[in-house]
């Protein structure tokens, strides 16, 4: 093998919840060592994994795609702790046991339930325009009769603060900040209205996080800091993001009127868990995983109705064809990871002392486009040794490390547990996230079943593998 280098590229983890950043070495296998048998054995899985991918590919993957298509259909938007999403997850448990596959139990969560009410704003001054806006998840509402503010734009954080107090006390603060990578530019939606409450603002609009706009608004969850004043906060365009900088720089007053009524309580949600029992390290566990509740706007198809279906599909697939691995395969839907990966941390939490059984964690949360590979977390001989699993799917066999792939399993990746998440051609992921415009139109059905077919046939080959995939 050609002697290629490490390199340590900065990119950004495009995880769909998490603002912290992390840096991703594009890996090689200068420096893998493994022992010949082990890359005999794992050469031995060619006809096996050929088996599931074109069972998937060319007849099971289209009855997944339709059921997929329905559940998107027939469910539409699951928010985080409504009705909806409580009946979302019974449809997919009862769908379960009509593929013959009755190991489904659920884990109660306590679910946040923030609900959206009416949401206007209004530029009065230097002229009259509507500004669409979008609030973000536990923003607080507004006053009924809204608030009515001098509005400052800044690009950054670093501007804000240099600013004197006085100068940012009693306004709206419009954050404007160039989109550089989702993983970074999503400080401003998560910490924005803290940052601009601690210099005593009273709103804040936040461009919304996206590289790309047909005047579409992008939601997603923020946390205040403890001890600041909670302020409302909402997404407005990057067309109104760019116009109010403009006006400003023209040295116009800008007055707006934000009106945001909205409503927050807790309910309870399901994890739900889908296992095919191993046949002779049942308490082992490959977990397989998507999320299933999504935000209030859109349809949730791409983020993460295609992630979480890929993931049903792998055990129940596997038990169709009579496949079963040596430890079991366990798909998990996660609920509630927009407001802040609460079904994860649930988990976690009931699971805290059993982590050593889990195997290998996946999850499928940044798109079900083009499969390409996987984003890997864990120590050189993890990455080692699943990259000599992926050389059975050339050309679907890239790898990355990165110190925390996926959304919810970050949490559990965070403990020493391997995993990683579908990497995939989803450079178009951010147009979409989080808007009205996620919806099945953002689906490409031979991507999805190439997603399904590589998805499954990974998690057998690492759930029957004579070794456990080395920890950090
Ligand atoms: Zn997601």
């Amino acid at each position: 093998m050609e002697l290629l280098v490490t390199l340590v590229l900065l990119g950004l983890l495009l995880s769909n919840n998490c603002s912290a950043s992390v840096v991703i070495n594009r890996y090689n296998d200068e420096g893998c060592v493994l022992k010949p048998e082990l890359i005999r054995e794992i050469q031995s899985y060619k006809d096996v994994t050929k088996l599931i991918m074109d069972n998937i590919k060319n007849t099971t993957g289209k009855e997944m795609y339709e059921e997929y298509t329905r559940f998107i259909d027939k469910f539409g938007a699951r928010l985080s702790g409504s009705d909806n999403l409580e009946h979302a997850i019974d449809h997919m448990i009862n769908m379960t046991h009509s593929y013959g596959l009755n190991d489904v139990t659920t884990e109660e969560v306590d679910a946040p339930h923030w609900v959206r009410g009416e949401e206007t704003a209004f530029m009065s001054s230097p002229r009259k325009k509507h500004i669409a806006i979008l609030g973000f998840g536990s923003s607080v509402p507004t006053p009924p009769e809204g608030i009515t503010a001098e509005a400052i734009v800044v690009k950054s954080f670093t501007e804000l603060e240099k600013m004197n107090d006085e100068s940012v006390k009693g306004k709206i603060v419009v954050f404007n900040p160039p989109y550089v990578s989702y993983g970074v530019t999503v400080a401003y939606r998560s910490q924005g209205a803290t940052k601009a409450a601690m210099k005593g603002a009273v709103a804040t609009l936040v461009r919304s996080i996206t590289p790309y706009s047909l005047y579409t608004l992008h939601t997603g969850a923020q946390f205040y800091g403890d001890n600041v004043i909670k302020i409302p906060t909402a997404a407005i365009t990057v067309e109104d993001a760019h116009l109010l900088e403009r006006l400003q720089k023209e040295g116009e007053k800008i007055v707006i009127t934000i009106k945001m009524s909205n409503t927050f309580d807790i309910k309870k949600s399901r994890n739900t868990l889908v296992d095919l029992k191993g046949k002779s390290e049942p308490n082992k566990l490959v977990i397989v995983s998507g999320h299933i509740d999504s935000w209030d706007v859109g349809e949730g198809a791409m983020d993460d109705g295609g992630g979480m279906f890929i993931s049903w599909f792998a055990p129940v697939l596997l038990n169709r064809l009579g496949l079963k691995p040596k430890r079991t395969v366990r798909a998990i839907l996660w609920t509630a990871e927009e407001p802040g990966l609460v079904g994860a941390a649930a988990y976690l939490d009931k699971h805290k002392h059993e982590l050593n059984d889990i195997d290998f964690i996946m999850e499928s949360d940044e798109g079900t486009f083009s499969p390409e590979g996987l984003i890997v977390g864990g120590s050189n001989q993890t990455v080692c040794v699943i990259q000599e699993v992926l050389k059975l799917f050339s050309p679907v066999d890239k790898v990355e490390k990165s110190d925390g792939p996926g959304s919810d399993i970050v949490l559990i990746i965070k403990q020493g547990v391997p995993g990683a998440s579908l990497m995939n051609k989803n450079e178009r992921y951010f147009y979409f996230h989080h808007s009205e415009a996620d919806t099945m139109d953002v689906q490409n059905k031979e991507d999805v079943i190439d997603s399904a077919a590589f998805w499954a046939a990974v998690s057998y080959v690492i759930a029957d593998l004579s070794i456990d995939i080395p920890r950090f």
